[in-house]
């Protein structure tokens, strides 16, 4: 029988239908107004792919792949879930579908839900939540039953496939069962944090939009929230935030203008209430908080769904190198994480070869030919540069501990030495050192995820680990795109390219990059910022003799200056935005680096212009890293922008007149000397009172104690290094929650 009504369904049946299932079996049990629907259980896909001659073919396939080989695992992805939707489903089974549909309907055609819920029959703890595919507002028999064999399919999301080969699931063992479920028509929607989700005191915690809940969970519209304290069994903060649209149903899903409504408070106190009531019986039920989705319609409040909030107190482990052995150098520690191995001195492109998977690679200062070597590296150590150089960036996106700026690795460490390396510390040690394995409490929400008014968005410079950082981040969206780490990887100098006749290849080149992180991220934003490296770094490739030789490249011939003089390279770089822009990719931008003048914003936005560029579908910005740009931003706003992101790594350097990769003045560089600050307060506060979005991607937006304070300020987000985008998200809560408690306070 593979239906089950979900009235007749509890924990016990887990792995047969699922822990979505169970729970809304459960809570109906208890009489929580659940909206009805029924389950296509976990055997009935197994039976399918069984009977449609599919089971082998699809676990051989899955047996060969390599999972970090996006480009493969997308591939497999794709052939196995056309192997699916190709496949006739068992009548028998669709006739029964078909049958609990109509009676769903009482004899008409409802609205409902049609939701995956993965299952591992002899695990029926382990969590799939979000794996998989959900589909809304389907109506119609035939419709069911293909987004029931839709749902099936999505069991072989690229996502879902590398989840569980990275945590160690056979595919075989891991099943999915549908629940079909019927719309509630929602006025009013939102989620619910039964308690706390960090702290787990007794606070519930409601955010609520107008319309389907579908805003709030895509990010789509700033809810409002209510903080309920169980305790002293008061209403304690009311959050009204301006919800710009709604979403209706009509034949779809619609978007509906809010106006003057947005800004009215969505819950009443008795629907407040009425809610909390209802989570203190479900967390009671089962004993532990939970975080709930729920929708008013009519005046009646429904629970749509309910699933723990697993770690209130999670033990993470804390890897430290025991401090025994000989340090033999110390620098700065750019990218955490701790590894032992075999010096590898690489002086230049040629010595890439020999750093071997487990090598500690060391350089003076590593360059884009070294990337594939720093991919197989267990540490970078080199002797030059700060927290933004090349080393620092890339090892953070690519999750290798670093230590940079230690003067002269290249002379200390010889070839085939072992050395500890402690990328936190910025320590490197004599020898293979033991390391000691700490358990710490830390309190992280798992089935939890934090949401912030502030965007918290990623910085990227390797299009290949885009897909790879999208995932394990989730960030919204990338807020500096560095192309330069890409440009400067090719085979040949840009302007060679363009010099040669070749500006159409070059355009490719560039193109086929960007659309990997354009293509990870769709469709949250991705800044991409014209190309911004000094000359020295330019002259190592093929054509790039002739780069002028500068005394001072960081005061030099960079950033928008040198795109405006050498303009074939500004026209390449909007031709390749263009061609994504008309391939659907509007969640691309646009920044400027190195502005100091209105004239340079005019000029290049006329080349975007004159290449074909929809401003008025993307969003086009500068970036504010020069005290002439804080100082004149009045004058750069009426040339029309859509934002600026402050890069506080140039505009520390240029107030403090200290170069950024220079160890020597290393101990003057502060991102929050009062000058630096300054410049920025002043920046964010005209921004906003000109409705110019405010964004930091220099390296101060990875500080929790910068970030408290950009928050403060009214940032609208802020981009992150990839190793720390968590860290940084659960500072802007912190900090969003306390402005709104003082806010409070004082109206007391
Ligand atoms: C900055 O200057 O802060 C910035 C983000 O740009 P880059 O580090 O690439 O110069
Ligand atoms: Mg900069």
């Amino acid at each position: 029988m593979p239906i089950l009504w979900l009235s007749d369904v509890d924990k016990n049946d887990i792995p047969v239908v699922g822990g979505k299932a169970a729970n809304l079996g459960e809570l109906l049990r208890i009489e929580i107004p659940v909206p009805e629907g029924f389950v296509v259980d976990a055997r009935t896909f197994k039976d399918f792919i069984n009977r449609a001659n599919l089971k082998d073919k699809i676990y051989s396939i899955l047996q060969n792949l390599n999972v970090e080989n996006t480009e493969e695992l997308n591939r497999v992805s794709e052939e196995i879930r056309r192997m699916i939707s190709k496949a006739k489903m068992p009548e028998d089974v669709e006739k029964e579908i078909r049958r609990a549909y109509k009676e769903l309907g009482n004899g008409k055609d409802v609205y409902v839900a049609v939701r995956s819920s993965a299952t591992a029959e002899d695990l029926p703890d382990a969590s799939f939540a979000g794996q998989q595919d959900t589909y809304l507002n389907v109506k119609g028999e035939e419709e069911v039953v293909n987004k029931v064999k839709e749902c099936w399919g999505s069991l072989f999301t690229p996502r879902a496939i590398y989840y569980r080969v990275q945590k160690g699931f056979r595919h075989e063992d891991v099943s999915i069962a549908i629940v079909v479920q019927k719309m509630v028509n929602s006025e009013k929607s939102g989620v619910m944090f039964t308690s706390h989700p960090v702290t787990g005191e007794k606070v519930c915690i409601i955010e609520a939009v107008f319309g389907l809940g579908e805003a709030i969970v895509g990010g789509l519209v700033t809810p409002d929230t209510y903080v309920y304290d169980r305790l002293k069994k008061k209403l304690v903060e009311v959050k009204i935030a301006e919800k710009k649209f709604m979403i209706v149903r009509k034949n779809g899903n619609d978007k509906v203008e809010l106006g003057e409504r947005g800004k009215e408070r969505v819950l009443s106190d008795l629907e407040i209430k009425r809610l909390v009531d209802l989570g203190e019986i479900i967390e009671e039920h089962y004993g532990k908080p939970q975080d709930v989705e729920w929708a008013i319609e009519g005046g009646e409040v429904y629970i749509v769904q309910s699933r723990p909030v697993t770690t209130i107190k999670t033990k993470e482990e804390k890897i430290e190198v025991e401090e025994t052995g000989k340090i033999l150098l110390k620098g700065l520690g750019a990218s955490p994480g701790i590894a032992v191995g075999e010096v590898r001195i690489v002086q230049s492109e040629k010595d890439i070869s020999k750093v071997k998977e487990g090598d500690i690679l060391v350089a003076v200062m590593t360059t884009p030919d070294m990337v594939p070597a720093m991919k197989r590296s267990a540490a970078i150590v080199t002797d030059e540069g700060g927290m933004t150089c090349h080393a620092a960036i890339v090892s953070r996106e690519l999750g290798v501990p670093a230590v940079v700026g230690t003067k002269n690795a290249t002379d200390v460490l010889k070839d085939g030495m072992v050395v500890t390396v402690d990328g936190e510390k910025g320590i490197v040690y004599l020898g293979r050192l033991e390391v000691s394995k700490k358990e710490e409490a830390k309190a992280t929400p798992i089935s939890a995820p934090i949401i912030t008014a502030t965007e918290v968005k990623v910085n990227i410079s390797l299009p290949d680990a885009a897909e790879k950082v999208a995932r394990e981040t989730n960030a919204d969206g990338v807020g500096l795109f560095r192309i330069e780490h890409m440009v400067l990887s090719l085979d040949k100098h840009p302007m060679k390219f363009i010099k040669d006749g070749e500006i159409d290849k070059y355009v490719e080149l560039i193109y086929n990059e960007m659309k990997k992180v354009l293509k990870a991220f769709y469709p949250k934003p991705v800044w991409i910022r014209t190309i911004d490296a000094p000359t020295d770094e330019f002259r190592a490739m093929e054509g790039g003799e002739d780069e002028p030789v500068e005394a001072n490249p960081m005061l030099g011939f960079r950033g928008i200056r040198r795109d405006l003089a050498e303009e074939m390279h500004l026209r390449a770089e909007m031709r390749a935005i263009k061609r994504l822009i008309d391939e659907g990719y509007t969640n691309v931008g646009i920044m400027l680096p190195l502005i100091v003048s209105p004239e340079e914003i005019r000029r290049a936005k006329s080349v975007a212009i004159e290449e074909g560029i929809p401003l008025e579908k993307i969003d086009f910005g500068i970036m504010v890293e020069t005290p002439a740009a804080a100082l004149i931003i009045e004058d750069l706003i009426k040339e029309g922008i859509d934002f600026i992101s402050l890069g506080t790594n140039d505009l520390t350097q240029y107030t403090l007149a200290v170069d950024r990769n220079n160890e020597n003045v290393a101990y003057l560089y502060d991102e929050t000397h009062p000058a630096v600050m300054k410049l920025i307060e002043r920046t964010i506060k005209i921004c906003k009172e000109h409705g110019v979005k405010t964004s930091i991607c220099g390296q101060a937006g990875s500080y929790p104690h910068v970030v408290e304070k950009l928050v403060e300020m009214g940032i609208d987000s802020v981009s992150a290094n990839p190793d720390m985008v968590h860290k940084i998200r659960e500072v802007v809560a912190r900090a969003e929650r306390r402005i709104i408690l003082e806010k409070l306070r004082n109206l007391r």
